[in-house]
């Protein structure tokens, strides 16, 4: 089945916003076997939106928009489909009620301008919005629906995913699909769909490979689409396996997932501990460590030791050792990784330094060079690497690498 998009507000044509909405809903509308045929972007102006929901419901049965649900004069969205639907408006007890007590627990007044939130369109039905102020509406007229959501993209996301998705599955008959997705590492991806290509040419008809890359990693799809869930769960198995197999030597996790995600999941499986002395990262891997919850369990900590002298002062690499081999050299790392694991008393540890460039590159260490150490009791691991791409680039694809050594530090000692 088809469906298009119609993201709503000036912003998003003057480049002030980009469109993450869509992306977001094609993918989630794309895994429950509704195909995003396709997007149109209009301004805040009433006949742009009656015009576009016109030629989109031309095409398809089903159109999803987002945006100028708000209370201000710019938001014309619910005024334009009150129109575009012919009816009048109605007041929601439910909305009301919700913005009445979301308010009182912000400890801000009710204003005119809010309540009018909860005065909606008599053609739709509501969309409960209990993430923000304005609630979804779903039009269904004459075989075609309209689902209308907020812009703001968590509300949004909230919308599909506790009220739109499981209403659009009982609206239509939609095929039965199944994913499964690993996740690879430092593996171009020409490189690799070379290597998958017998495998892809012996899947079967009505299961597809899908490439979602992303810097140094790439997550892998198998999609299988019929009629009944279970019997595509076991003829998906095989191929499955042949996948997990073929992408073996670059795998991070046989899942869809992080570096670092997977990373702390596997060190909260073990009940272990890290901290982290970062240089070129520059506290990259322990931000993106902090924003998983529950992560004290597992993290300690962790210095940002980007000068020589942080280094040598807080981590105690020996001066003469920097002297030798430079900042950016195996020696050093090491030290800095065991230094950190035996100043915290955690389980394990990771070191970075490089040259995140776009300067400060050599013959001998040219811009990209990172050295990565991952240390516990029994053994410390250090390898050099050479990563591409801008400086954020650098450090992006370096975290995750990071985290990777450290997988497999942790699967050797298993
Ligand atoms: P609000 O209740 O906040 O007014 P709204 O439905 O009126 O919500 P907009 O005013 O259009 O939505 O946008 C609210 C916020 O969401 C803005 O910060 C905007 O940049 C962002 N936003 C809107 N549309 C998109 C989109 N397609 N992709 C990503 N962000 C978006």
């Amino acid at each position: 089945m088809n469906a298009e998009i119609i993201t709503v507000g000036d912003e998003l044509l003057i480049g002030q916003t980009i469109d993450t909405n869509s992306a977001w809903l094609g993918m989630q509308l794309n895994q429950a076997g509704i195909w995003m045929s396709r997007r149109t972007a209009v301004g805040d102006q009433a006949g742009a939106i009656s015009a576009a929901l016109d030629e989109a419901f031309a095409r398809v049965d089903l159109v999803l928009m987002t945006g100028g649900l708000g209370p201000t004069k710019d938001d014309i969205t619910k005024k334009t489909l009150c129109d575009y639907y012919q009816c009048g408006y109605r007041l929601d007890e439910e909305v009301l009620n919700h913005l009445t007590h979301l308010f009182s627990k912000r400890g801000r007044k009710l204003l005119d301008i809010n309540k009018i939130q909860a005065e909606l369109p008599e053609a739709c039905s509501t969309l409960m919005n209990y993430m923000g102020t304005a609630p979804g509406m779903w039009f269904d007229r004459a075989g075609k629906v309209l689902v209308s959501m907020p812009g703001v993209p968590y509300e949004m996301k909230h919308l599909v995913e506790t009220s739109v998705l499981p209403r659009l599955k009982s609206r239509f008959t939609l095929p039965a699909i199944v994913h499964r997705t690993l996740t690879v590492i430092n593996i171009p991806e020409s490189l690799l769909s070379k290597e998958l290509e017998p495998l892809e040419q012996n899947l079967p008809e009505h299961i597809k490979l899908a490439y979602l890359p992303h810097l140094n990693t790439i997550r892998l799809r198998l999609t299988a689409t019929g009629a009944a869930t279970a019997s595509l769960e076991r003829s998906l198995e095989p191929s499955w396996e042949d996948l997990l197999r073929a992408c073996s030597p670059y795998l991070l996790a046989a899942s869809d997932t992080t570096a670092v995600a997977h990373c702390a999941a596997m060190l909260q499986q073990k009940a272990t501990t890290l901290s982290l002395a970062e240089s070129c990262t520059g506290g990259n891997i322990a931000h993106l460590f902090t924003l998983i919850p529950g992560i004290s369990s597992v993290l300690l900590g962790g210095v940002v030791a980007y000068a020589n002298s942080l280094k040598s002062g807080l981590l105690d690499v020996p001066e003469q050792l920097i002297h030798a081999h430079g900042a950016v050299s195996g020696p050093v790392v090491q030290a800095m990784a065991e230094a950190i694991r035996a100043k915290t008393g955690s389980d394990y540890a990771i070191a970075t330094s490089g040259i995140a460039g776009p300067g400060g590159g050599s013959d001998e260490k040219p811009v990209g060079t990172v050295w990565i150490a991952v240390a516990s009791a029994e053994e410390t691991r250090v390898k050099q690497w050479h990563f591409y791409g801008t400086r954020e680039h650098i450090i992006e694809r370096a975290t995750n690498t990071a985290c990777h050594q450290l997988l497999l530090l942790l699967q050797a000692q298993a």
